[in-house]
């Protein structure tokens, strides 16, 4: 059975999806004015990881990744560049997808366009103003948070520690801990008319309505980079609980550790980020996936070429290895595979699933026998290509 921390309880749990043979994904995607970063690559490679435990089982995937257009950022670029923000995200999002294919993932199968989006989100934020859940204030508008039992408990926050945040401030905001739905108060380089304004769809409800309208009143992991659970995940979990009626919208929330480089995350305005595209270009997608794995997704990582290069030599093993495998498996091979299967099935502990790896292939090159069908499955489920 399938474990995976599930940060809603803050307990590992066993793995149950809403259908018994299909399991449905959103990661937060990226925000279109960028390449992809180390970071953001080792999120994708994370779900693509559990995505492949979960096909070797049987078991389907579904995953939606929204790609966010409507973002100052976006705007920003675009101005720079003297082009429309469409130009900018779609030139990225094309970036984006070719770096997923760089990096042997193959399980993204829907890109969410948020500006595809903006009739459904305007609507959605109707429902909640028609039903008073929420109100107009100035223009903007705010989901009240007034009695919402779930807000805060993914990142473990009372109700007086969500009203300390300082967020979203506009005028006329009721209470601190609100929830921005549409913003007309800051001005933007782009915005869309509503009947609330002309403005912009916040971040937060662009993802409600994505996952609406994708997925309809539920499905089984959020993911992401730990670093939204909030404002970001707790607003989402509130607005798509009240938007579809459910009790448990999501049943696990599962985050992926920070990539940090020079003890700060990889970010561009700390002049310390590593595009994928230039470590695939100089490293190959094997060794990059082996060294994201290397470490298990929850914790972070101190990002060095040295530290990837050092994982080299389990690269070295399992090429060397590929050409002694042949018809038959030996029961100690066997029994070390399970321990493999095993160790990723608890919560993804792909560091020890590779020191089985290793085990494994040590063991062929001292003249144990293993099929060529169980260790490309071995090699299938890291996304390594031989
Ligand atoms: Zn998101």
């Amino acid at each position: 059975m399938l474990k995976i921390f599930n940060s809603f309880s803050s307990n590992k749990e066993d793995f149950k999806p809403f259908e018994s043979n299909l399991v449905k994904i959103f990661i937060c995607g990226p925000t279109l004015y960028d390449y992809t970063h180390v970071g953001h690559a080792r999120i994708f490679l994370t779900y693509d990881l559990l995505c492949r435990i979960l096909h070797q089982e049987g078991i389907q995937t579904d995953v939606l990744v929204n790609m966010t257009d409507i973002n100052q950022n976006v705007f920003s670029k675009a101005k720079e560049g003297s082009r429309s923000y469409k130009d900018v995200s779609t030139y990225y999002a094309k970036q984006f997808v070719t770096d997923l294919f760089g990096l042997n993932i193959k399980s993204v199968n829907r890109l969410a366009f948020v500006s595809d989006y903006v009739p459904f989100i305007e609507k959605y934020i109707d429902k909640l103003v028609q039903k008073n859940q929420a109100y107009i204030a100035r223009g903007n508008v705010y989901l009240d948070t007034e009695n919402m039992g779930d807000y805060g408990k993914i990142s473990g926050q009372t109700q007086l520690q969500l009203s300390l945040h300082y967020l979203d401030i506009g005028p006329n905001k009721k209470n601190q801990k609100d929830i921005m739905l549409w913003n007309c108060s800051d001005n933007f380089d782009v915005s869309w008319d509503s009947k609330f304004g002309k403005g912009i769809p916040w971040w937060h409800i662009q993802d409600t309505a994505v996952a609406l309208e994708n997925f309809g009143n539920n499905y089984d992991i959020h993911g992401g980079a730990r670093e939204l659970v909030f404002p970001h995940h707790e607003a989402h979990l509130v607005q798509y609980a009240l938007l579809s009626g459910s009790s448990v919208p999501v049943k696990t929330w599962m985050y992926v550790g920070l990539v940090l480089s020079r003890n700060q995350k990889m970010s561009k305005s700390f002049g310390n980020v590593t595009w994928i595209r230039d470590l695939l270009q100089k490293y190959g997608q094997n060794l990059v996936r082996l060294y994201i794995f290397s470490y298990h997704y929850r914790n972070d990582i101190e990002f060095s070429e040295d530290d990837l290069m050092s994982k080299k030599p389990i690269l070295d093993l399992i090429l060397i290895t590929k050409p002694k495998t042949g018809s038959k498996t030996d029961k100690e091979i066997e029994s070390l595979l399970d321990d493999f299967i095993h160790a990723l099935h608890d919560d993804l502990n792909s560091p020890l699933a590779l020191e089985y790896v290793n085990k494994i292939c040590n063991q062929i090159n001292e003249g144990k026998k293993i099929s060529t069908e169980n260790f490309d499955m071995m090699c299938n489920i890291l996304g390594i290509t031989i």
